[in-house]
């Protein structure tokens, strides 16, 4: 495909990077109604909520924060050469306005929201916000469909049962209602980087009955992270999978800024790597989310974050 000049990034060398409003990785903003929305094949949407959060809050700051970041992003991969924004066009969609009073109402828009854009064409990689965000996400983009393969970079499951004894959603268990809910197939779902203390083993109960390979973080270290992505990219094969890239997977002394943290995690470089392990699978969409700039005090994890974005968008250009 010939470069479309509409979809390319603001170079650097044109407007200082520090300089201008920022958008993501400098890209155009294409809100609906815009006259080359209908040209967009990779979007990139911020979900600004974190009201599924159980303990301490603030993602619902971090498309703002990944946005700044995203700035420093440079147009070329530094290993594989890959130019994504001339694979593919790219733009920033804006933010998917949520109701931070109303959970049921802010998870309806969302999947409203992402549903258009699987009409529309659209591949989103949405940039949260907590983890709950994903699931409406899935919800748009699955829901009637066949059930998408899940890869999963976190240091939790997310399949645990209702918080506080009720029925609540919370960002502690999209993943156990997207099974429930057909969304994605837990036989080609992968879970990498789990760790820390927990209250009990109904996740892990849950991931046996359903047929859900968890990685825990010693398996990973014992392995390294090439053996550990080819076997996520045997177990996914070659049919339509999600990528959800929870920030809290990679080691709370790179990446502070989340309201989670979980230590003996991966480091920053181990946090691309695995990411550049799963180019040539067909992902479809994808999510970075639970990145907390009140808790990023240097702002790193808003880097380290906006980085993964760039992995994220390179395998997501790929697969196009
Ligand atoms: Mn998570
Ligand atoms: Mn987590």
């Amino acid at each position: 495909m010939t470069a479309d000049p509409f979809f390319q990034p603001i170079p650097g060398m044109t407007l200082p990077r520090f300089a201008g409003v920022p958008t993501f990785m400098r890209l155009p903003l294409v809100e609906p109604g815009h006259p080359r929305r209908g040209d967009v094949q990779i979007g990139l949407v911020g979900l600004p909520w974190d009201g599924g959060t159980s303990n301490r809050p603030g993602a619902r700051h971090g498309p703002r924060a990944l946005r700044d970041a995203s700035t420093m992003v440079r147009a070329q991969h530094p290993v594989s050469g890959l130019r994504p924004f001339e694979t593919a066009r790219c733009a920033d969609l804006g933010d998917i306005g949520p109701n931070p009073v109303d959970l049921g109402d802010t998870l309806a828009r969302i999947e409203t929201a992402m549903a258009g854009l699987r009409a529309e064409g659209i591949r989103p990689l949405s940039v949260g916000g907590d983890h709950l965000c994903t699931l409406p996400v899935l919800r748009g983009l699955a829901r009637g469909a066949a059930p998408l393969g899940l890869v999963h970079f976190d240091s939790h499951t997310d399949l645990f049962p209702a918080y506080f004894g009720g029925t609540a959603l919370t960002h502690g268990n999209p993943f156990r209602v997207a099974v429930e809910e057909g969304l994605i197939d837990p036989r080609r779902t992968i879970q990498i980087g789990i760790r820390g203390t927990a209250y009990d083993s109904a996740d892990r109960d849950f991931a046996k009955a359903h047929g859900i390979r968890i990685v825990t973080i010693e398996e990973f270290f014992a392995r390294g992270a090439a053996d550990v992505m080819a076997e996520a990219r045997d177990l996914l094969g070659d049919r339509p999978a999600f990528c959800s890239y929870d920030i809290d997977f990679v080691d709370p002394a790179f990446a502070p800024g989340t309201g989670t943290p979980e230590v003996g995690g991966p480091n920053s470089f181990q946090a691309l790597e695995v990411v550049r392990g799963i180019a040539g699978l067909n992902i479809v969409a994808a999510d970075l989310v639970e990145v907390s700039p009140p808790f990023d005090l240097g702002g790193g994890t808003a880097w380290l974050g906006a980085s993964i974005l760039f992995e994220m968008l390179c395998v997501m250009a790929e697969a196009i």
